[in-house]
């Protein structure tokens, strides 16, 4: 789950923004923060992965981080139409109808051409929710609306080395982390999909240091956790980074905390998605509203936040989430 804490600026983001940053040329709803993405072209570029570029004057002023695994959310229109009312940047992280069925999801920004103000996310196709059904429909022309980025991808500064691992989801974010990666930061990634054609065939997703695991993703049980425990971590300050299911991503942020005891500036371990979706959101919208209100505000504040993930995590696990 990514937290509202997840959307602040964060010293590293700035120093790669300052290097790799970029900004389309401003427009009128860049003052907003929430912008209008139209759909340029929708292509399939392996089995079950689709890239959808979207352009269009509402994305002037759309700032990118320029960080590799920068994400935003997704707000698709009603089903049936093919445009989206612009929300406020508060109502992006809410329900619209305050519930738990949200016609918002998150998705990496691939890649961001300034020139042509176009910005690229690669989806994957699994299972009949809002995002897979929109992206099946999509046409030139359809809009949605996606909110300013924010990245996690934070490696210490004097980063020597990197291990990636992630499964479809996130081998948007690898592809762009390898890209944007000096020479000099010894880089392997471990990329889970369902089967070989799977695999797109872009250049960064066939570069050496990427791997290929063949399973997971829905379609049988994930090895992601396994690679991450078989790894041999090098010497000399480095980082690892994790996206896949959210309880497999559990389970590997406590292996990284607890039993390697790595710092937190040593890794970052991002849950994409969740099994049974529908019903985990159910799940969380049920639950009181004190409790509720205490789960949507224990990632904010100032506080070591790597603890205060531990003290989250243990609270929706006892609440069977
Ligand atoms: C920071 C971040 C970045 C992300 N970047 C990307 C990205 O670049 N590309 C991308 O495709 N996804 C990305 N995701 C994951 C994406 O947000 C989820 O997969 C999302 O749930 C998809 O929404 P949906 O409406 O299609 O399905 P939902 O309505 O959420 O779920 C419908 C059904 O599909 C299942 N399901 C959902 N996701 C998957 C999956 N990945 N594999 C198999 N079954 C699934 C659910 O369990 C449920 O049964 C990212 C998530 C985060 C948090």
């Amino acid at each position: 789950m990514v937290s509202a804490r997840s959307a602040r600026t964060w010293p590293i983001c700035t120093a790669i923004n300052e290097r790799e940053g970029c900004v389309m040329p401003q427009g009128p709803e860049g003052a907003a923060g929430v912008f209008r993405a139209e759909v340029r072209s929708v292509t399939p570029i392996a089995e079950g992965m689709v890239r959808v570029v979207f352009g269009g004057d509402g994305l002037r002023g759309f700032s990118s981080t320029g960080v590799g695994d920068e994400y935003v959310r997704l707000h698709f229109p009603p089903r049936g139409q093919r445009s989206v009312d612009v929300p406020s940047p508060e109502a992006m992280w809410t329900s619209s109808d305050g519930g738990g069925v949200s016609d918002k999801r998150t998705y990496t920004i691939r890649s961001v051409d300034p020139t042509h103000c176009e910005i690229a996310i690669d989806f994957v196709m699994h299972g009949d929710g809002l995002a897979v059904r929109w992206v099946r429909q999509a046409v030139p022309g359809d809009a949605v609306a996606l909110n300013a980025p924010t990245g996690l991808y934070r490696p210490p500064i004097d980063v020597q080395w990197q291990l990636l691992f992630a499964d479809a989801t996130g081998l948007p974010a690898v592809c762009r982390i390898i890209e944007q990666s000096p020479p000099t930061v010894r880089t392997r990634a471990v990329v889970e999909v369902a089967s070989p054609r799977h695999v797109p065939a872009l250049a960064s997703a066939r570069r050496p240091e990427v791997t290929w695991m063949y399973g997971g993703n829905g379609h049988g049980r994930s090895r992601l956790e396994q690679a991450v425990r078989e790894a041999e971590l090098p010497a000399g300050p480095g980082y690892v980074w994790v996206a896949g299911e959210t309880s497999m991503l559990r389970a590997v942020r406590k292996y990284l905390r607890h039993e390697r005891k790595l710092p937190a500036s040593a890794y970052k371990a991002v849950g994409y998605w969740n099994f049974a979706a529908d019903e985990y959101r159910a799940r969380l919208a049920a639950l009181d509203p004190a409790t509720r209100v205490w789960l949507e505000s224990a990632l904010d504040g100032d506080g070591d936040e790597e603890a205060q993930t531990d003290e989250y995590v243990a609270r929706l696990e006892s609440l069977g989430l």
